[in-house]
């Protein structure tokens, strides 16, 4: 049943693009393999998603195993079936539940896998597994957290133009950040400022999109209630019922918290 390899068009990656992609996604799983059998977080909750979903969050370290195990066990012997004359005679039978034995396997293959006929669906499934491996494995790629857009105006030959450079806190540099581009510093709370101004106070519900839009941190209203009822967060305004805060600290919170997870991955 062997199909002759699509000829690569301008939008299409080639066969050689394709192996180096594949070899990318089995080596992330290989290397992720390890932590998802110990994850250092467990997801909140039961598990997420339909299948063929992708949940924003990570999906379960269990049915994220039981799904590599069962597509590379497919690949291998889809494989060894469209191609048997790769395999030596002497060759040990390989275990399609052992999941190093098969990346190893298959990674052996890398270097023509591109040309195949289902190159194109292999790169397509081993790269969500990819991503989601990596998720789990490595829940924080980076122990920075983005603040915003830089609003310092930069003159540029007479002109005013604002900034944008993308403005990081990282845990080790909280109270010296720089702009990557007009090189500006401040601290967390001094480039809060400049992002978020000085606009009125807001609600508890009115936070999460804030939260969401502007840190990329999805906090939901109950979390934030739990703080406010732990004093973690302190109204600056309002009645008992519907207290009112101040996003720069709700803001710095966070950005502490965050820091605080960094540093604990890192
Ligand atoms: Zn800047």
């Amino acid at each position: 049943m062997t199909q002759p390899a699509a000829t690569a068009t301008r939008d299409e990656p080639t066969p050689a693009e394709y192996s180096a992609q594949i070899r990318r996604h089995l080596e992330t799983i290989r290397r992720a393999w390890l932590w998802l059998q110990f994850p250092t977080t467990t997801p909140g909750g039961a598990p997420t998603g339909k299948p063929g979903s992708r949940p924003p969050i990570p999906v379960d370290p269990l049915s994220l195993r039981a799904e590599i195990t069962h597509d590379l066990a497919y690949w291998c012997h889809a494989l060894l079936e469209d191609h048997p004359e790769g395999r030596r005679a002497d060759a040990p039978l390989l275990d399609l539940t052992d999941v190093p034995a098969m990346l190893e396997h298959l990674l052996a293959e890398t270097r023509w896998i591109g040309g195949w006929a289902f190159a194109k669906r292999m790169e397509d499934e081993l790269r969500y597994h990819a991503i989601d491996a990596r998720t789990i494995a490595w829940p924080r790629t980076s122990d920075s957290i983005f603040l915003g857009e830089c609003p310092v105006t930069i003159g540029a030959g007479g002109e005013a133009v604002t900034c944008g450079g993308r403005v990081r806190a990282t845990a080790r540099h909280v109270g010296d950040i720089p702009c990557p581009r007009c090189k500006t510093k401040d601290t967390i709370e001094g480039w809060l400022l400049r992002i978020v101004g000085t606009d009125r106070p807001v609600t508890i519900p009115q936070l999460v999109p804030i939260l969401a839009g502007r840190l990329g941190v999805r906090v939901d209203e109950r979390t934030l209630q739990r703080w406010h009822k732990a004093g973690r967060i302190t109204p600056c305004d309002g009645t008992e019922g519907k207290p009112l805060f101040d996003r720069r600290h709700v803001l710095t919170v966070v950005v502490a918290r965050e820091a605080m997870k960094g540093q604990r991955s890192a």
